[in-house]
């Protein structure tokens, strides 16, 4: 529900801040019918496009504009990516007490802004990589030429695919624990999952529910060491081991999931109203499937030790193209080194 909520007033807030900056580049047209409107995109130029806004995307917008490329942003449907969603972030250098993860997206956001990163909240649907000036389309209709590109368009929840678990979203099922959680105080929960995102998840929801259950599929953690002894030392937070989630239960909200041991084949249900689901994320590259080359699981691929793709001007950073990392400082990283590699590129090809 909060997701919902939240997705809408991103959505108003995207819209209003979208047709807002559309005015620079596109050009209001009267149908003729009374209060029908619509948009006819102009092209825009622009010497780099920055596609995504984690920190991958904002650290390749600080060093691309403090280079004075005069990045272009398109945030995505997220804007700062995957730590809107995530509680404490205590692993970033330069933070000692630690930070909350939109907290340390606002200032990613604003020391982009500083340098004057031209940001637009919104998504690019579509790509045309035929080069050498290479264009790319919002979902506003505005048609934006560049000759470099910078990908950060970061990774997304999986799901398990099992019934219910789709129709039940937002009626009990979750992603986020952190944006929902809240919503399942004092109340039984599942979450499905073994690495840090479970494992972090999974206690961030026994400081608010009163039982939860974390369903890990092997009879071990693939999560860090530390964040594995916080979930032993949790006293209301239950590891069920060999145990994979076969069914989502509910009419109209969540009221149980069907659970099965995988060693012993032993099924039974738990009466749980939040059912959350932690396994991992999928990079957000499907639009550039045609002209990239990507791996078996849909990372880019980029030359080693370096973000170039196989499309001279085209650069990848953060998850989009980090299946081993995937931390937000390695995503920064790249970020910066995309952008290095940007103005490089740039200044060899005369742009
Ligand atoms: P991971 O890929 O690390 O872990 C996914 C987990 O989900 C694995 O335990 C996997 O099981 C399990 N899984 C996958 N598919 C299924 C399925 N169909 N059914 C049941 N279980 C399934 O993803 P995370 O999101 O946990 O972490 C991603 C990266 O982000 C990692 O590098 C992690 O270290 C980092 N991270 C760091 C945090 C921090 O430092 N604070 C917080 C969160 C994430 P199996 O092990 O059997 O494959």
């Amino acid at each position: 529900m909060f997701n919902l909520i939240c997705g809408k007033i991103q959505f108003v807030c995207r819209r209003a801040f979208a047709l807002k900056s559309a005015s620079e580049y596109l050009k209001r047209v009267n149908t003729g019918r009374a209060g029908v409107v619509t948009f006819a995109a102009v092209m825009e130029k622009v010497k780099c496009l920055i596609i995504g806004s984690g920190p991958a995307g904002y650290t390749a917008a600080i060093y691309a504009a403090r280079a004075g490329l005069k990045p272009v942003m398109y945030t995505g449907p997220q804007p700062g990516g995957q730590l809107m969603i995530t509680n404490d972030v205590e692993n970033y250098p330069g933070y000692p007490e630690g930070r909350m993860g939109p907290e340390m997206m606002d200032d990613f956001r604003r020391q982009a802004e500083r340098f004057e990163t031209d940001i637009r909240n919104e998504m690019i649907t579509r790509v045309d990589f035929t080069g050498p000036v290479h264009k790319a389309w919002s979902e506003s209709g505005a048609e934006i030429h560049a000759p470099a590109i910078i990908i950060a368009t970061g990774a997304s929840a999986k799901w398990l695919g099992i019934p219910n678990e789709e129709r039940l979203q937002n009626a009990g099922v979750s992603a986020c624990a952190v944006c929902d959680g809240f919503f399942y105080r004092k109340q039984e929960v599942a979450i499905v999952g073994g690495g840090d995102t479970a494992a972090e998840e999974s206690t961030y929801l026994a400081k608010i529910c009163s039982k939860v259950h974390l369903l890990v599929r092997r009879d071990e953690m693939r999560a860090s060491k530390i964040m594995q002894e916080r979930v032993m030392n949790t006293p209301n937070l239950i590891v069920h081991w060999n145990t994979e989630a076969e069914e989502v239960l509910g009419q109209d909200v969540v009221d149980g999931v069907r659970i099965v041991n995988n060693k012993t084949g032993e099924k039974s249900v738990l009466p749980v109203t939040g059912f959350f689901v932690a396994i991992g994320h999928k990079p957000n590259t499907d639009i550039f499937k045609d002209w990239l080359t990507l791996d078996e699981s849909g990372y880019i691929v980029t030359n080693p030790g370096r973000t170039t793709t196989n499309i001279p001007g085209v650069f990848a950073s953060g998850d989009a193209q980090d299946k081993i990392y995937r931390q937000a400082v390695t995503a920064a990283g790249t970020g910066c080194m995309a952008a290095l590699d940007a103005e490089r590129y740039l200044v060899e090809k005369g742009f």
